[in-house]
């Protein structure tokens, strides 16, 4: 699979969000044990600045952007998509205040995608293949031509940063990439609104019945103030996917 080749080096973003800073000095500090192997950028450096999610509009809602826009972000996620180009793959880190611990987020869920965070040492996978209801944008990840997020929470845990690099080193020390390991997949098929929920306490990846409705809670609280509780995640099993009843 000529896209997933470590010979090339991989590209990491940090701050796609200006207020998910805490990864910055976490991939600095590989970047300086592993100069050969991976190059980061800034997503947002102006929303960094200010501590803001964003300045105009999402940048990661809003790719593969525009090289003419009057706002930043819609011409940033283009600069991020051009400079893409130049990496086998790309990982796009980020924060939440939710209780989720570390897990990625497939949102092209391609064979060269799945092999990849097959290949990273986390064991919750979340295939997140929105149609965003309708539009044609989305985050960055989905439009590079390999690549994923890294999603985690609390982003202002230490234990979480701490986990976040011993990832990180045992996967750039590794100099080859083998899928496998004990897996963990989920996907996403609808979200919990605001005046859904009633009395029922969630956390992320703990199994919860509403409505007769059996689900996974991901990112509570992550998006409440846009009326979403929490996003409904089901397991998936490969082997039954991909079969045929008999
Ligand atoms: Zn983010």
């Amino acid at each position: 699979m000529k896209n997933i080749n470590k010979k090339k080096k991989f590209l990491v973003i940090v701050a796609t969000h200006g207020d998910e800073a805490f990864s910055l000095p976490i991939i600095k500090g590989i970047k300086k044990k592993f100069p050969n192997d991976f190059d980061f950028i800034v997503g947002n450096p102006k929303a960094l600045k200010e501590n803001k999610r964003f300045i105009d509009v999402d940048l990661n809602r809003i790719a593969p952007g525009k090289e003419k826009s009057a706002l930043y972000e819609e011409k940033r996620a283009r600069e991020i998509m051009e400079e893409s180009k130049n990496y086998s793959f790309v990982l796009d880190i980020h924060g939440t205040i939710s209780d989720s611990d570390i897990f990625t987020i497939v949102t092209n869920p391609t064979p060269q995608n799945m092999f990849l965070v097959y290949s990273l040492p986390i064991k919750k996978i979340v295939i997140w293949g929105s149609t965003n209801n309708g539009r044609s944008t989305g985050p960055l990840s989905r439009f590079v031509d390999c690549g994923v997020g890294i999603e985690c929470g609390p982003k202002d845990s230490t234990s979480v940063h701490k986990e976040l690099e011993n990832i990180f080193n045992t996967f750039v020390s590794k100099k080859n990439m083998i899928p496998g390991g004990n897996k963990e997949l989920y996907q996403v098929f609808g979200s919990v609104k605001k005046d859904e929920l009633g009395n029922i306490n969630l956390k992320d990846f703990k199994e919860v019945k509403l409505n007769g409705q059996e689900f996974f809670p991901l990112l509570v609280n992550q998006y409440k103030d846009e009326g979403i509780v929490c996003y409904k995640l089901r397991k998936v099993d490969f082997y039954q996917k991909f079969s045929f009843p008999y």
